[in-house]
C-alpha cells in the first residue's frame, strides 16, 4: 500500500472515534476497512448496558461492508484509546480476528495499527492470528 493511502486511512479512523459509543469503558475505537475495489467502510465501537451486545469498531466496519454485498478486502486500519486519545496500538480482539479470518486471506490481508499518522505498523492477519481456523478448514473435510 502507498504511504499516502495509509495516512488517509489513519486520518479517517481517527475521525471515526468521534462516533464511538463507549459510555462504560470510555475507550473509543475507530476502524476503516478497505475493500479491494477501493471502497472504504468505516466503523466505531458501540457499547451496551448489557455489555455482551457490544460491537467492536472492526466488526462494525466488516458487517456494514458484507451487508452491502462486499466480501473482498485488502486492509483495515484501527485506532483507539481512552477518551478517544490513542497512546498505543489498539489491536483487534480475538473475535474480530476471527471475523477477519472468515472473509480475508490471512497471508495478504493487512492490519494497520496506528497511534498517529507518524506512528503505525502493518501486520498480516496471519501474524495476528497464527493457525487461524477459517472457511478453508471446512473445505478440507469434503
Ligand atoms: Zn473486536
Amino acid at each position: 500500500m502507498e504511504e499516502k493511502q495509509i495516512k488517509e486511512m489513519i486520518d479517517l479512523a481517527i475521525r471515526q472515534m468521534d462516533y464511538s459509543y463507549a459510555p462504560y469503558s470510555h475507550f473509543h475505537v475507530g476502524a476503516v476497512l478497505l475493500a479491494k475495489n477501493g471502497t472504504c467502510y468505516t466503523g466505531c465501537n458501540i457499547e451496551n448496558a448489557a455489555y455482551t451486545p457490544t460491537n467492536c469498531a472492526e466488526r462494525t466496519a466488516f458487517f456494514k461492508a458484507v451487508s452491502e454485498g462486499m466480501r473482498d478486502f485488502q486492509a483495515i486500519c484501527i485506532v483507539g484509546g481512552k477518551d478517544g486519545v490513542p497512546t498505543e496500538y489498539a489491536a483487534p480482539c480475538g473475535v474480530c480476528r476471527q471475523v477477519m479470518m472468515e472473509f480475508c486471506d490471512p497471508e495478504t490481508f493487512q492490519i494497520i495499527l496506528a497511534v498517529s499518522r507518524e506512528k503505525y505498523d502493518i501486520f498480516t492477519l496471519k501474524e495476528l492470528l497464527p493457525f487461524g481456523f477459517g472457511p478453508d478448514n471446512l473445505k478440507k473435510l469434503k
